[in-house]
């Protein structure tokens, strides 16, 4: 038994209760202080706080019930208060629950119990208390939900926790109010999992009064015979202060404190799993290796503050460097992705993921560069620094994190032997092919202000009359330093960049203008124009042609398009739908390089077109050459099936002339005819005596060779 002196407060209006109840008490120890009625009670317990109280039913005046509301609307929800009812008045039982009495003891009582009875709940009173000290030492909480009533019941640490006043009623959509909108939905999928059987436990933020907390969440959920969810208990822990230390903690460890910016080794984490995605996706990446040309010297001569203040000035340009509004965009290297660290000492490093060509790791490093170029106000003074760079390519340079950083390293000694404040890559090889591109690509940008580009035309022969019909246009680009480049080696790279639709437009309408001149002479030739994917994709295509077409006055019927298997594949709807419009303007429609894709027939067959090109590959080495033969006869068998003209490209010899002509081709273009010339060379051309070329021959004739 306690020795600890214990009060209790009994209120009977019966006399002889009263004291028979006062001595069973008293004998196990307790204090005992006695009340008549309700009124009483109130009074008396003002007087003298009581750690339990002892309330008959009934009563005149206040009766046992509204006693009890009372006290608990004074004292709160915990002090056990227990009802002394009739014997199975279940009535004033289920009345005592709800008026919130602790416990109930029916007459007639047992005096030799009453006294344990009474320890029992206080030792439950206090054990509750204890629980709610440790709860709100700890800033634990915790909760009750009943799914029936949707009724939510919070204890005293939680609502403290969301500063809402105690004992406000809840329901589960009253706490989801409470969440922070952006952890909403992840609180509902921890949730629906917790519904299936996994464990709740779970760390999201709260608003309170506007104030961002962090709590952790645990739970148990019981679900009834039929898997329902009934009921759940659970837990909230305020971890805001743990969430703080961590962050700071964070910062202390992946983060550089002069510059801010990621440290070594958030750099290197992020490197590895870099190369480990790279590696999935057979993905390329860069890193750039940057250190400043004579920092010591600044150090040396200015001190270590004005030191300081460089690195953080170099930092802020390094930031602006990688900016992605500030670097040209390119498809294929989302920038808003490069990383930026400082390794230590006047090293940083960037991280390119995704990188598709070498030279897109070169201009960022000429951003920087020009970046740099700008110059520093230190202390008043205005003063010039430069950086060397270094550049490693995953994989080609090395296949982990480490190798990578020394290569890159490696790379930056090489750009500082060669007279700093420039970039090398690791592999010398990569360095030149990058510098070409970039140089290729900065003077494709000025090739068409610059004029550089001029067509050549090759003659298409038509074989029913024997003579020139048609020509189709080429592109030639005089280099100011590299001379004649060949389409091949620049087309590919305008396509990348987005260049190929002026510079398309362009050829359409040189082309069209020199049709033009050609018909004025009293030659009605018609020209082809070839179209790339890219200028095919472009949704203005349709509306440019209308207007190249109106603007040199060139009849539609004269403009024939060769556009490859490729640009067709692409989506069948839209790409019928071009294919329509240009139809309809009146233009011809060839499939280039027909052979060489993988289209199937069922699906050319839908298509608009009007002719289709053999592509040279095939026609190189006939006649002697079987398979090529073999290749040749079905695709223009099919061709002819299909009900297209077809033309032959890439005729070099007077055999396979005579050949395709057997096979009843419609065109052929090649060498043996003509070599794509220059527009001034046309006139003589088309006066050229044709006859002899082509000799008629029977249709299969020249199949023989
Ligand atoms: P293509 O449309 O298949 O053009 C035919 C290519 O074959 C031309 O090369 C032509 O010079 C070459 N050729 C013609 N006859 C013979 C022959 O008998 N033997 C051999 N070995 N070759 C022959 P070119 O001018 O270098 O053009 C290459 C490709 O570049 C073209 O292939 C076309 O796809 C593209 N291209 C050329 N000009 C343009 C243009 O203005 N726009 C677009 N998008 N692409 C163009
Ligand atoms: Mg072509
Ligand atoms: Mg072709």
């Amino acid at each position: 038994m306690r020795q600890q002196s214990i009060r209790v407060l009994v209120a009977d209006d019966e006399h002889t209760a009263r004291l028979l109840m006062a001595a069973a008490l008293e004998k196990s120890g307790c204090e005992v202080v006695l009340a008549a009625d309700g009124a009483e009670a109130l009074q008396r317990f003002g007087e003298q706080p009581c750690n339990l109280v002892m309330l008959d039913v009934e009563m005149p005046g206040l009766d046992g019930f509204e006693t009890c509301a009372r006290l608990r609307r004074k004292i709160g929800d915990e002090l056990p208060i227990v009802m002394v009812t009739g014997m199975d008045d279940v009535a004033s039982v289920e009345r005592a629950f709800e008026t919130g009495a602790t416990d109930f003891i029916s007459k007639p009582i047992n005096w030799a119990l009453i006294g344990h009875r009474v320890f029992y709940l206080i030792r439950a009173y206090e054990n509750l208390q204890k629980l709610h000290q440790a709860q709100s030492v700890a800033h634990l909480g915790s909760w009750h939900l009943d799914v029936q009533s949707n009724r939510l019941d919070w204890s005293r640490e939680t609502y403290r926790m969301f500063d809402i006043p105690e004992g406000t009623p809840l329901t589960y959509e009253t706490f989801l109010g409470l969440v922070h909108p952006d952890d909403v939905a992840k609180l509902d999928e921890a949730w629906q999992a917790a519904l299936r059987g996994e464990p709740y436990s779970f760390e999201h933020r709260i608003l309170v009064g506007g104030e961002v907390r962090w709590v952790h969440e645990q739970a148990e959920l019981s679900f009834d015979a039929h898997g329902k969810l009934c009921a759940g208990i659970g837990t909230v822990q305020d971890i805001t202060s743990r969430k703080e230390a961590e962050k700071h903690v964070y910062r202390l460890a992946y983060f550089d404190p002069l510059t801010g910016l990621p440290n070594r080794l958030s750099f290197t984490e992020r490197l590895i799993r870099e190369i480990q995605r790279a590696r999935n996706h057979h993905d390329k990446l860069a890193i750039l290796f940057l250190d400043l040309d004579r920092f010591k010297t600044v150090n040396d001569t200015l001190g270590h503050g004005a030191g300081d203040l460089l690195l953080q000035i170099v930092a802020d340009r390094l930031r602006q460097a990688v900016r992605p509004a500030d670097l040209v965009a390119r498809a294929d290297c989302p920038d808003e992705e490069i990383d930026l660290a400082r390794l230590g000492g006047d090293e940083f490093t960037l991280l390119l993921p995704h990188l598709r060509y070498g030279e897109n790791a070169l201009a960022v490093a000429q951003r920087i560069h020009e970046l740099m170029h700008r110059p520093f106000i230190l202390e008043g003074r205005e003063m010039i620094v430069t950086a060397s760079i270094g550049i490693a390519i995953y994989p080609d340079d090395g296949e982990d994190a480490a190798s990578l950083l020394k290569h890159a390293d490696t790379a930056m000694y090489h750009a500082k032997d060669l007279g700093r404040d420039n970039a090398q890559f690791y592999s010398a090889a990569l360095t030149e092919e990058a510098m070409r591109r970039l140089d290729m690509e900065s003077s494709l940008r000025l090739a068409l202000e610059r004029d550089e580009f001029f067509l050549a035309y090759q003659p298409q022969f038509d074989l029913a009359s024997g003579r020139i019909r048609s020509l189709e246009a080429l592109i030639r680009w005089k280099h100011p330093q590299r001379g004649l480049v060949q389409p091949l080696d620049f087309i590919p790279l305008a396509e990348e960049n987005g260049l190929i639709v002026p510079i398309g437009a362009w050829v359409l309408r040189t082309a069209c203008r020199d049709a033009l001149r050609w018909q004025a002479g009293g030659q009605p030739l018609r020209v082809a124009v070839n179209l790339s994917a890219v200028q095919f994709r472009d949704p203005d295509l349709v509306g440019e042609i209308a207007a190249i077409l109106r603007e040199t006055g060139l009849p539609a019927e004269y403009l024939e398009l060769e556009v490859t298997e490729s640009a067709l594949m692409e989506d069948s709807a839209t790409t019928l739908q071009t294919l329509n419009a240009l139809r309809g303007m009146g233009l011809q429609l060839s499939l280039d390089d027909f052979g060489t894709g993988y289209s199937s027939l069922s699906y050319l067959q839908r298509l608009p077109l009007n002719n289709l090109k053999v592509d040279q590959s095939f026609v190189r080495g006939l006649p002697d050459h079987q398979e090529n033969l073999a290749i040749v006869r079905t695709i223009v068998g099919l061709a002819k099936n299909l009900g297209f003209t077809v033309t032959a490209e890439g005729i070099e010899t007077r055999e396979q002339a005579m050949l395709l002509h057997g096979m009843a081709c419609e065109m052929l273009q090649g060498y043996y005819f003509s070599r794509p010339v220059a527009p001034a060379e046309i006139d003589a051309l088309l006066a050229q005596d044709w006859t002899a070329a082509v000799p008629a021959t029977s249709t299969t004739g020249g199949e023989q060779g």
